[in-house]
């Protein structure tokens, strides 16, 4: 029997994720109206997520159940609460960490050893570039992707004599929701990883054009906005002094020269709510999460690379050299274990 206690239908699950098309996450409480909700959660509401919910960890739907509502004395009894399961005839991905079992009938499996899929849970208003959303809600209300890095790869396994399955190899999927959560993966190491990843926000965009941390990067962003591009970026600004004012200006950084003359490029951090007033406080190398806006000053050749930032979350002091060797003491002692 002891078996049975595990039985994944049976587990009640705490937490629900909630993906809205733009691919933008909330995290979901089994709680009703006026009980208490742990920070940064939701409290389920039935118009906006019946159907439309899934495992936190893993893409399976998990539904609402509203418990036997038994009140012992104001103690609920245990299994009385409200709670998530998974929707009838589904498991959760073998790879997901929530139920902390084996799935010996999945058929998928995460591949640890290509990029992340970052989830950047934020909204900056960003229109969708292609008229589609990168993610949508299919039968069973599992969520599918459109776009096809995001897809999973088919791996066809050799099961002996003549026979194979072919099972669905994903992403690694990361929740990250500021400037902290991003300085922590870049911390994890996996540096190689990092660079094979895709950030989704409204759309998915490589890691190199996400995390603008060079004047390369930079000149390439302002070629693709110049295009029509349109998504958020984690750009590096470096200031000579603390920020007064309303906004904060890096450094300028040589674009291009035509028969025009030179153009250069001017990132400006607008400190555009209370929150933010104090952003930059000191001198120094700052991350700054946002949505980048291009305007052209003719007369001065100059490219303003304009963010509204509003939430304090979006930016943080930048040590580069400190994260970069976190990142690289925790790859050699993966290397080490793996040898
Ligand atoms: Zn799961």
């Amino acid at each position: 029997m002891a078996k049975k206690l595990h039985n994944i239908d049976t587990l009640h699950i705490s937490e629900a994720r909630f993906i809205g098309e733009e691919g933008r996450v909330t995290f979901v409480q089994p709680a009703l109206e006026g009980e208490y909700l742990r920070p940064g959660r939701v409290a389920y509401d039935k118009d906006t997520h019946y159907k439309k919910l899934v495992c936190s960890h893993c893409s399976v739907r998990v539904d609402f159940n509203k418990g036997a509502g038994v009140n012992s004395g104001g103690a609920n009894l245990r299994g009385s609460r409200p709670h998530f399961k998974t929707a009838p005839k589904q498991e959760h991905e073998k790879n997901c960490d929530l139920p902390k079992l084996n799935h010996q009938h999945s058929d998928s499996e995460i591949d640890t050893s290509i990029g992340f899929r970052i989830h950047l849970n934020a909204d900056f208003n960003a229109p969708l570039n292609h008229g589609k959303p990168v993610y949508e809600r299919g039968k069973g209300g599992k969520v599918v992707a459109n776009d096809d890095r995001l897809k999973p790869v088919e791996k066809i396994i050799d099961l002996g004599q003549g026979q194979t399955k072919t099972i669905n190899v994903y992403r690694e999927s990361l929740v990250v929701r500021n400037v902290n959560d991003i300085v922590n993966v870049m911390r994890r190491g996996e540096l190689e990883r990092l660079k094979d990843s895709l950030v989704v926000n409204n759309v998915a965009v490589p890691w190199n054009r996400f995390a603008i941390l060079g004047e390369n990067r930079l000149r390439n962003l302002v070629h693709r906005l110049r295009n029509g591009a349109s998504h958020p970026v984690m750009l590096k600004v470096g200031l000579y002094q603390p920020a007064d004012g309303n906004y904060a200006e890096s450094a300028k950084v040589f674009f291009e020269r035509t028969e025009k003359g030179a153009s250069f490029i001017i990132p400006r951090v607008y400190m555009d709510s209370p929150d933010a007033a104090d952003a930059f406080p000191s001198r120094g190398e700052y991350l700054v999460l946002g949505l980048p806006k291009l305007s052209f000053n003719k007369q001065g050749g100059a490219y303003f690379l304009n963010i509204s930032l509003k939430d304090a979350a979006c930016v943080a002091p930048y040590f580069e050299g400190q994260i970069l060797a976190e990142a690289k003491m925790r790859d050699e002692r993966r290397l080490a274990l793996a040898l």
